[in-house]
């Protein structure tokens, strides 16, 4: 491994639920990474969430904001939960991830859904449909119908009405769409770009976008998938795709079913990129079920440091350490309740499993 010639400094967000609990392993691996000098890294804590709701009446406080913009790159958990969902919008935690997202600028999110080997077993699909499984989700992070407007609840003629509005400009298409055949040269050069352009004026557009981008992209190939087909195909055939581009709503959705072929959610890390500073956090929400049992799995937070490693401190020797050290542990047959199944030698929980990791870097 090599070492930085610059000091990099990362903000660390656990925020609520079982997000403390998967950071436990994080700062161990950083402490071990930096003691060992493989990395030049410094690291501080901030708030988000309801906990920062809790503290000081605010989600997304200007100091996690401050943090965030002295920082390389930003380490999230998760945020929410039941004692949160009565709060208005502007006071709900997920306002707080919308609105990082936002500040941040990072408007691509990448969500990587490459099978582990050894947990073809675990998952409710045949292996011969999900073995050596390894596509990538980029879901457009700061647009459509999550920030359209107009949005609200009005009351028209006494009867009361929820509006939310889907829109994309061409600029926003363009950009994202270049993420997409970027990432697609790393890999196998293959993107299906996934919309509604059957029914959405935004989607026809998306779909003309795309097809003008990829001209400046001859080497990499381009297909269109309306939505309700491509949810078909990821569990009918999901080896098909490589890298698959969507707008945010779109995104979301298809990028927990992706998850799910994987084995568990908790084993899903995702990226937000594009802006100046990075935003790292597993796809899973705060789990508000499992919360402080020492059961949460712990690995799509460690993956998602992988991602940090890879993305923001350009060190793939660091993201490819940390993965492996997942697999080893994988093969040795331990795994979280989420992920038993075929090849399952003990059961642990999540301090245990942070601790595996831990000891095979
Ligand atoms: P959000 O709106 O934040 O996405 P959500 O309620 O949709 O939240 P999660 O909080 O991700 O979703 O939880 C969905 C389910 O997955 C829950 O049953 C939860 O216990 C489980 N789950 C989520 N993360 C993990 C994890 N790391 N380990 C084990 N199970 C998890
Ligand atoms: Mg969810």
């Amino acid at each position: 491994m090599q070492t930085e010639k610059n000091t990099k400094k990362i903000l660390l967000l656990p925020g609520d639920g079982i997000g403390p609990e998967v950071f436990g392993p994080v700062r161990d691996i950083l402490e071990h990474l930096v003691t060992s000098g493989h990395v030049r890294l410094e690291w501080e804590e901030g708030l988000i969430g309801g906990i920062a709701t809790d503290r000081t009446g605010l989600p997304l406080p200007p100091d996690t904001i401050e943090k965030a913009d002295r920082c390389d790159a930003v380490l999230l958990g998760a945020v929410g939960g039941p004692k949160y969902d009565a709060l208005p919008y502007e006071k709900r935690p997920e306002r707080a991830l919308l609105g990082i997202r936002e500040h941040l600028g990072a408007f691509a999110n990448l969500r990587p859904a490459r099978l582990f080997p050894e947990l073809a077993g675990s998952s409710t699909l045949k292996p011969e449909i999900i073995s050596d499984l390894d596509l990538m989700v980029v879901r457009e992070l700061t647009g459509g119908i999550y920030f359209g407007k107009p949005r609200g609840i009005v009351t028209d003629q006494g009867v009361r009405r929820g509006i939310n509005t889907e829109t994309y400009t061409e600029p926003e298409i363009a950009r994202i769409m270049r993420v997409a055949f970027d990432l697609a040269r790393t890999r196998r050069k293959k993107v299906t770009s996934v919309d509604k352009a059957n029914v959405l004026e935004s989607s026809v557009l998306w779909r003309e976008v795309a097809v003008s981008v990829h001209k400046e992209y001859p080497d990499v190939e381009l297909s269109h998938m309306y939505v309700d087909n491509a949810a078909m195909q990821l569990v009918r055939n999901p080896k098909q795709f490589d890298v698959l581009v969507t707008g945010n709503l779109f995104g979301d959705i298809l990028s927990d079913e992706a998850a799910q072929l994987t084995g568990s959610i908790g084993m899903l890390a995702s990226a937000s990129i594009g802006g100046k500073t990075g935003l790292y956090e597993p796809i899973h929400g705060s789990a508000p079920d499992i919360a402080g049992k020492d059961i949460a799995n712990p690995l799509a937070m460690i993956l998602s440091l992988a991602l940090l490693f890879r993305y923001s401190l350009q060190r793939e020797d660091l993201a490819g350490v940390l993965e492996q050290s997942v697999q080893n542990v994988l093969k040795e047959g331990y795994r979280t309740t989420d992920i038993q199944g075929a090849g399952t030698k003990k059961i642990v929980g999540t301090r245990e499993m942070g601790s595996l990791v831990f000891h095979e870097l």
